[in-house]
């Protein structure tokens, strides 16, 4: 395995500690039993500086997650929020991924165990998620033989690390059989997302989403992408799709806050287009790094300077 350079300092239960010294113990609640919530938030570099992207939407989703899961929380969105812009100014990057997480400590071995949350925030610099060539030239992929998880067993909504249990066997069969991703679909057959990204299709020049209903991550990239679609006149439906669909759109896209917005230039071996990305796909991916570049206005107060 390469090896992996990581960042000098973490923020850990209102402290800023040395990476080393970031620990919990082997019998936490989290570790036995994947009770943590988290979040993946990316910082841009813009002309002028560091900027946070949609970070009070992440806080949001942050807090709702760790409300569904019952785990009191033990600092503030305020303090969390700081802790964001700290992690990321002490050790110097103003480009980075930055991962906040929720966790069951040590406090007993019971399922229902109330043991004390913990709050870890980490920062690092990250490129494409999904390889260099991901963004421009797009990425194959395939329908997972694993289905998503049904509604009212484990909750998508909520950015959970066990839901992350299913998006490791989707991405690792996918990346077994030779794809550079995998797309689930949900317990009633039809498209769900993929292992850490929703999905998009563009059909006739409108875009298609499928619901949150369709047992997905209510993503904010997702959201950011409806939001600017709209206000580019470009319709956007969020709709049950059938898997058929993925061999007869003209476009799809991933998207995601590590994915960014991916083009998909192949489902299951069937070319998706013309075999790369399309005038719509373009068209979302050039509003979207734009918001960072600083050609498309930032209207609705989603970056926020470190
Ligand atoms: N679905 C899943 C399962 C994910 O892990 C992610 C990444 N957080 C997404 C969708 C996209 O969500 P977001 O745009 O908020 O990063």
């Amino acid at each position: 395995m390469a090896e992996q350079k990581y960042p000098e300092w973490v923020w850990h239960n209102g402290k800023i500690v040395p990476w080393k010294d970031a620990t919990v113990h082997v019998m936490s609640h989290s570790l036995q039993y994947g009770s943590s919530v988290f979040e993946g938030i990316r910082c841009y570099k813009t002309p002028k500086g560091g900027a946070i992207f949609r970070l009070a939407a992440h806080m949001r989703r942050f807090f709702n997650s760790a409300r569904i899961y019952d785990m009191p929380m033990p600092f503030t969105v305020e303090q969390v929020s700081t802790a964001c812009h700290e992690i990321l100014i002490k050790n110097g990057f103003d480009q980075a991924y930055i991962r906040p997480c929720a966790y069951r400590g040590l406090g007993g071995f019971g399922i229902s165990a109330d043991c004390p949350v913990g709050v870890t925030v980490a920062g690092w610099p990250m490129a494409a998620y999904l390889g260099p060539d991901a963004l421009k030239k797009g990425i194959t992929a395939c329908v997972s033989s694993w289905q998503r998880f049904a509604p009212n067993t484990i909750p998508s909504g909520a950015k959970a690390a066990g839901n992350y249990l299913s998006g490791q066997l989707i991405a690792r069969e996918a990346r077994q059989r030779g794809f550079g991703e995998g797309i689930a679909l949900s317990t009633s057959g039809l498209i769900s997302e993929g292992a850490g990204e929703n999905v998009f299709l563009v059909m006739d020049g409108a875009l298609h989403t499928a619901p949150v209903s369709a047992s997905l991550l209510n993503g904010i990239t997702r959201n950011s992408i409806i939001t600017l679609a709209r206000d580019n006149g470009v319709e956007v439906v969020e709709r049950d799709l059938p898997r058929e669909y993925l061999y007869l759109a003209d476009e799809i896209f991933m998207c995601g806050t590590a994915a960014e917005v991916t083009p998909i230039r192949a489902i299951d071996n069937k070319q998706v287009g013309a075999g790369e990305a399309g005038p719509v796909t373009r068209k979302l991916q050039d509003l979207f790094f734009g918001l960072f570049d600083g050609r498309t206005q930032d209207k609705w107060g989603w970056l926020e300077m470190l």
